[in-house]
């Protein structure tokens, strides 16, 4: 593969730069390197460690991209305008006083970003909190790990989306997959999967055949959004055929005679019937977790992205602990984390709930520590807000914000119900968009403020196993480009705070978030920059104590709850909020492909990735596709309850007959959200994003290439 070079000039002699991928959670390691006069070149940083997928190779190429933003763009009669920093900072924070004035501090929103660095995240919660005074902030990662996190803390009163290093997978004799397709979305994670692979003990959960399906010794395809009711019987098979680790439930856990009541209902037979996959299947998935000397439970979005995620990803934990897994070195329970600080930013406190350092925001305690670190009184904090779907579902209403600053995201393509949340955005007195390019979101902002991207800038990530990275600057951003840092010191500045409580250099903002972190759940106090260029690889917590080299496996000896214990959940299934029926007769469910990430805003971009893969596509039984009147390459409409989208069709014959599969990168018509259910778990209010009821029709071809 051809690594991508970027166009501009590499830092006058910083020569080659360690850093890590603009992507995903795995954030491989990388080097930039200087190429001729007017480049930087990519490569991995550590091949034994699976190098870096087609996007990692692509990178450098959007630091080129004549698609960049280089200038604020202020609508102005209907239309965006160049204008300079000073005139549309200037304008938002006018904006932002007159509409708090009139209406109070919750009457202006922010929206973050699972990939905003470590002090992004932390400052752009404090912007929110203190120089904004809102309840009303919330982020992307609600859409993507929020159930994981709520079903880790109630299980086990902490939650790190890996609680051991990813390098012990690399011992794992059996790994059960659920709802995850590393493959193809993060495919260097799958060299650490080569020994349960070649021993036979890969099980894979998932719908469709996917490329990690193919590589699993066990593939199990439930219907969609019958996950728990899977779990509930893998985990009656174990039970059932003995393999309960009774001393672990005894000596470790609590709950395991409510959470068996549940489960004791749900003999394969009967989960045969509701998931169609066979009983015979799930009984070797037990045996072979239960036979193996090393064994993993890992979820994912599959498992997650459901109104009753939070309790699908507590049955696979319940599973975990009664085979006697997590807390144990050389097997375990874990969740894999997508964006690329899926981990760091629910921790630095731009969740509705959250202030930095894994704290909740109902806590006094809490308030008061934050509030200490930041000057103000706790009482000046503002409470809990609105989650990120109910944040925008409310926008432009009479009761919801009527401004909305965004860093980090592109809800007109990510948010579920896209339609309705295009119409929201639209009814907002403010918009305010920070990217690097004119996304689909920042094409609808009044205001739009361009930023530097990862090779341009400093900062840290979390990774998918808890690690705190530093990703280093390679080159200069363009002229007229600034940082999110930047942004937020100059707005804060303009609303009336004091200069230094929004430091816009990224180490000064480190190291106050290590302060606001100290003695919380994900400590990072222990953590310096200095330590992090010495190349030391620190896992949280890591607490400020002289010699304290951070937590690579947690729960070796006690859970994270009061008395030490794991806790079991009783947790039922209760099946898809929206089933398919006479009118809507398929089961929809969306994910992520090779080429792209996320909302497709950067990978869109990148033309060697544009060209693998330029536009949505509808993965569908040949069968199914012939009874819609269709065949391969045909375009389609894909049709539910709250809009149509527009695909090309590919007929895959190992689909389930009842199942379409649409890929969610992709813009206007051909957005997979212009059908997704808003339904929201009850706990994390993560949207049910995986499954909802569509037909499949014809698409005039005239509309298809809109
Ligand atoms: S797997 Fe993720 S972090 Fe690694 S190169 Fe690919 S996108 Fe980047």
């Amino acid at each position: 593969m051809r690594a991508a070079t970027s166009t501009r000039p590499a830092d006058a002699a910083v020569g080659a730069v360690d850093t890590h991928c603009p992507y995903c959670a795995l954030q491989c390691g990388m080097t930039l390197s200087p190429a001729g006069r007017a480049s930087v070149r990519v490569r991995p940083r550590d091949p034994s460690e699976g190098g870096l997928c087609q996007k990692g190779w692509t990178a450098a190429a959007l630091l080129g991209s004549p698609a960049r933003l280089t200038t604020p763009l202020v609508r102005d009669g209907g239309t965006l305008r160049p204008a300079s920093w000073d005139e549309a900072l200037g304008l938002v924070a006018r904006r932002i006083k007159e509409i708090v004035a009139a209406r109070g501090p919750d009457a202006v929103a922010v929206f973050g970003g699972g990939g905003l660095t470590n002090e992004k995240a932390y400052l752009l919660g404090k912007f929110a909190r203190v120089a904004l005074g809102t309840s009303q902030v919330d982020y992307n990662g609600r859409f993507c790990m929020s159930s994981a996190a709520a079903a880790a803390h109630r299980a086990f009163g902490l939650d790190r989306g890996l609680p051991f290093p990813l390098a012990d997978l690399d011992g794992a004799d059996a790994v059960l997959l659920a709802g995850a397709n590393p493959a193809e979305t993060m495919p260097p994670f799958m060299s650490h999967l080569r020994r349960a692979v070649d021993a036979g003990g890969l099980i894979v959960v998932d719908p469709r055949r996917t490329p990690t399906a193919e590589r699993a010794a066990l593939h199990l395809a439930p219907a969609p959004g019958t996950d728990l009711a899977l779990a509930l019987g893998i985990l009656h098979a174990a039970v059932a055929d003995g393999h309960l680790d009774h001393a672990y439930v005894a000596g470790r856990t609590t709950g395991f005679e409510e959470a068996w009541r549940v489960a004791a209902g749900w003999w394969p037979e009967r989960v045969e019937r509701v998931t169609g996959v066979a009983a015979a299947d799930q009984r070797r998935a037990a045996a072979i977790l239960a036979g193996a000397a090393s064994a993993y439970v890992l979820t994912a979005r599959g498992a997650e992205q459901h109104a009753t995620g939070v309790d699908t990803v507590g049955a696979w934990i319940n599973l975990a602990l009664a085979l006697g897994l997590p807390g144990r070195r050389g097997s375990g329970w874990g969740c894999l984390t997508g964006q690329g600080n899926g981990q760091g930013g629910r921790e630095q406190g731009q969740k509705a709930d959250q202030l930095p350092g894994y704290r909740r925001i109902d806590d006094p305690a809490a308030r008061a520590h934050v509030a200490r670190v930041w000057g103000v009184e706790p009482s000046a904090l503002p409470g809990p807000g609105r989650s990120a779907f109910e944040l925008l579902d409310a926008l432009g209403t009479p009761d919801g914000p009527s401004a909305l600053l965004v860093f980090g995201s592109n809800p007109v393509v990510s948010a579920p119900h896209a339609g309705r949340v295009a119409d929201r955005l639209a009814a907002l007195d403010l918009l305010v968009v920070a990217d690097l390019v004119l996304s689909e979101t920042a094409r609808a902002a009044d205001v739009v403020l361009p930023i530097t991207q990862w090779a341009e800038e400093d900062g840290t990530m979390t990774n998918i196993e808890g690690r705190v990275l530093l990703r280093r600057r390679a080159l200069a951003p363009p002229p007229g480009v600034r940082t999110d840092l930047e942004v937020l010191h100059d707005l804060a500045v303009r609303l009336g705070q004091p200069p230094e409580r929004f430091p816009a250099d990224p180490e000064t903002v480190f190291t106050e978030l290590r302060a606001a972190s100290e003695d919380g759940p994900a400590d990072y106090s222990g953590v310096t920059w200095d330590r992090l260029r010495a190349g030391e690889r620190l896992q949280w917590p890591i607490p400020r104590r002289p010699g304290h080299r951070g937590t690579p496996r947690l729960f070796l000896d006690r859970f994270a709850h009061p008395d030490g214990r794991a806790r079991f959940v009783p947790v039922d299934h209760r099946g898809p909020a929206e089933p398919p029926d006479e009118e809507f007769p398929l089961y929809a469910i969306t994910g992520r492909v090779l080429q792209h990430y996320q909302s497709g805003a950067q990978t869109r971009r990148v033309e060697e990735l544009r060209a693998a893969v330029p536009e949505a596509y509808v993965e569908v039984h040949p069968d199914t596709a012939r009874r819609a009147g269709l065949r391969d390459g045909a375009a389609a409409a894909v049709v539910g309850r709250r809009g149509r989208t527009l695909a090309t069709v590919r007929c895959v014959p190992s689909m389930r007959p009842d199942v379409i599969f649409l890929p969610f990168h992709f813009p206007g018509a051909q957005r997979a959200n212009l059908v997704t259910n808003p339904a929201l778990d009850p706990v994390s209010r993560m949207p049910e994003f995986k499954v909802c009821a569509v037909r499949l029709s014809p698409a005039a071809e005239r509309e298809a290439a809109r």
